[in-house]
């Protein structure tokens, strides 16, 4: 067991509060992670809001440290090793198998607070169980149990700080774009929402070397950061009338779009805003019926589609990422500001206050 210092959560109204919890020695099955980094993903948040109040809960789910030690039946992964943390699935059932682990069947059932097959505690705050198995990792803790299949090694010496989001936010905003979209010299891409997620969602569209690269977001301070790292134009959902304004630019229409945002009003305005034969891939979790036109989307031939985790393989989309990171083509250093983890309501009052693109808590 380790004693370490977590930030929980045991009121979604209140702030997080930094304590001290127990941590369980991994069992056959599991590792522990001695972390450096954890990213605060809107996930996160929204799980916050929506949970419980019966037990403290455990968050983080975008973890990077050190491998400190491994179950008895663990592969792949041993002490000293560098590592990022991402989300977990269960590598058997058809889409697992057909190299789609975002859509695992028993995903939910993993990721969402996932327990022990004993049921037996892995974190405890003062005797109490903490709920914790988030994402397979609960890594808003300076230490974190994991499974090897949510577990990357990584072969790098980017800070830590830099790896952590590549679990989650740098993952499904890139990935939409490397894996889904697709875009190329002829491309016209609109990107809806320029947090961590649209951000790195247009990082990857330069990697592909678009024609257009259009970013429509509220924040001034987002959209001239989108602007500096070589988007062509930005909009002002607030001041600009968005689906002319990009139809002009685009000439005629967004050949691609992502929307980030988990608004309906916005995955309808990205797809009336796309071109004839135009796809859109939506990736923010949110709620609402878009109201979307039938005869544009059938005459237009247009493509509308959700993505979870960019429709990646985590244990090969991360080194890819890293790669094109080490050769310049994918600066997130740019996206990240980091924290101390007792800073954390700090850390979200910057990011909610449009100051910050992606907070990491250090520890
Ligand atoms: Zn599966
Ligand atoms: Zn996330």
């Amino acid at each position: 067991m380790v004693t370490t210092t977590a930030v929980l959560s045991r009121d979604p109204a209140a702030p997080f509060t930094v304590e001290t919890v127990e941590i369980d020695d991994p069992r056959d099955d599991e590792i522990r992670v001695r972390i450096q980094a954890t990213g605060i993903c809107h996930t996160d948040l929204v799980t916050r809001a929506a949970g419980a109040t019966d037990h403290p809960v455990l968050l983080g789910h975008e973890g990077a440290g050190v491998v400190e030690a491994v179950g008895a039946a663990v592969t792949g992964v041993r002490p000293g090793d560098r590592v990022v943390l991402t989300f977990r699935h269960c590598g058997t059932c058809r889409n697992c198998r057909a190299g789609r682990p975002a859509y695992c069947v028993r995903a939910v059932k993993l990721n969402q607070f996932g327990a022990r097959a004993d049921r037996s505690a892995r974190v405890t705050v003062a005797g109490t169980p903490v709920r914790d198995g988030f994402f397979g990792q609960s890594s808003f803790a300076a230490y974190a149990l994991t499974t090897a299949d949510n577990t990357v090694v990584v072969d790098t010496e980017v800070e830590p700080t830099v790896l952590a989001p590549l679990g989650c936010g740098f993952l499904t905003g890139a990935g939409a774009v490397l894996n889904v979209l697709r875009p190329d010299g002829d491309s016209r891409v609109v990107v809806y929402g320029a947090g961590a997620v649209g951000m790195a969602g247009v990082l990857a569209a330069l990697v592909c070397e678009v024609a257009e690269l259009v970013v429509v977001e509220p924040s001034q301070e987002r959209r001239a950061l989108a602007l500096e790292l070589g988007a062509t134009a930005a909009l002002d959902p607030a001041a600009d009338d968005v689906v002319p304004a990009i139809r002009k630019l685009t000439d005629g229409g967004a050949t691609h779009a992502l929307d980030t945002t988990g608004s309906a009003r916005v995955l309808a305005t990205a797809a009336a805003g796309a071109a004839i034969g135009g796809t859109v891939v939506a990736v923010g979790l949110g709620t609402g019926v878009p109201e979307i036109d039938l005869r544009d989307i059938v005459m237009g031939g247009k493509a509308i589609r959700g993505c979870l985790e960019g429709d990646a393989v985590p244990a090969t989309f991360i080194p890819h990422l890293l790669d094109l990171h080490a050769a310049g083509r994918f600066p997130i250093d740019r996206l990240v500001t980091t924290y101390p983890h007792s800073d954390i309501n700090a850390a979200l009052a910057d990011q909610r206050a449009g100051m910050v693109v992606k907070p990491v808590l250090t520890w």
